[in-house]
């Protein structure tokens, strides 16, 4: 792989010491398509599209929301009193990005900033995550003046496991977890992303049913219900264990390589 200097100086940002080559001339530059505008990972649209409703346990007061749109999903969440956490929160934290991005990244639950502001990730870790989408060539901006399918390669779709900030972002309890769930469910069936980014042990225990460590996760491909899913470090594990970056950027790399 070789890297623009704007990956470069995104890598830095992100404290990765890399031994970088020559960087690429601006003719070659030119000539090499973005790497997310290289896509295939094949039929995991078609496996999205019979994702389940919501699991036995969270047959809960949500009523079904395994039909409904962008709209009155988020309306839905709007007005969610499924569990606790909801006496606590300011609004609500739905979800950000292009509706149809090929990049789906699913964190854990908002902190005081995403309470505050209504957008996932926007603290700290927001800043760490966002440098490491630019790193490869992704973000969460709206991008002006490309096309529609540029557009959703390269505009990322970021969600919560949990749409309610938990009193002093604590961790989500099972039930919170089981009754948020289907709302996650059903915006990775409105995205349909082709590759998923799981970033930290509640978005792995929704997406992968699994309780295993992150370090015994991470390093290879899993599937969520035919689409590839990487399983990584959420950032602010990262802001706390910085050494720990460098095996986020390989997830970052196997994410990047898989999704083409
Ligand atoms: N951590 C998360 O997992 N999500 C957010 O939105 C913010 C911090």
């Amino acid at each position: 792989m070789r890297w623009s200097e704007r990956q470069a100086t995104m890598l830095q940002e992100m404290g990765i010491r890399c031994w970088f080559p020559a960087p690429p001339s601006q003719e070659e530059a030119d000539r090499t398509p973005l790497p997310l505008a290289e896509r295939g990972v094949g039929g995991a649209h078609a496996a999205l599209r019979s994702v389940d409703a919501a699991p036995a346990q969270v047959e809960v007061a949500l009523g079904d929301v395994a039909g409904l749109g962008w709209n009155a999903l988020r309306e839905a969440v709007v007005a969610c009193t499924a569990c606790g956490l909801c006496k606590g929160r300011r609004q609500t934290v739905f979800g950000i990005g292009h509706q149809r991005a090929h990049w789906m990244i699913v964190g854990e639950a908002p902190g005081e900033q995403e309470d505050i502001q209504g957008e996932p990730f926007v603290g700290k870790s927001g800043q760490l995550l966002d440098n490491m989408l630019r790193a490869i060539g992704l973000g969460r901006a709206e991008l002006q003046g490309v096309d529609a399918d540029a557009a959703a390669a390269r505009q990322v779709y970021i969600a919560n496991t949990i749409k309610c900030r938990p009193p002093g972002n604590r961790n989500p309890e099972p039930d919170e977890l089981a009754r948020c769930e289907p709302f996650l469910i059903r915006q990775l069936q409105l995205v349909q992303p082709k590759i998923i980014l799981a970033m930290g042990r509640f978005a792995v225990q929704s997406l992968l049913r699994s309780s295993e460590p992150i370090g015994r996760l991470r390093g290879r491909v899993h599937q969520y219900q035919g689409v590839p899913l990487i399983v990584t470090y959420h950032p602010a594990y990262l802001l706390r264990n910085p050494e720990e970056k460098a095996k986020a950027w390989d997830d970052l790399c196997l994410a990047v390589a898989t999704a083409r």
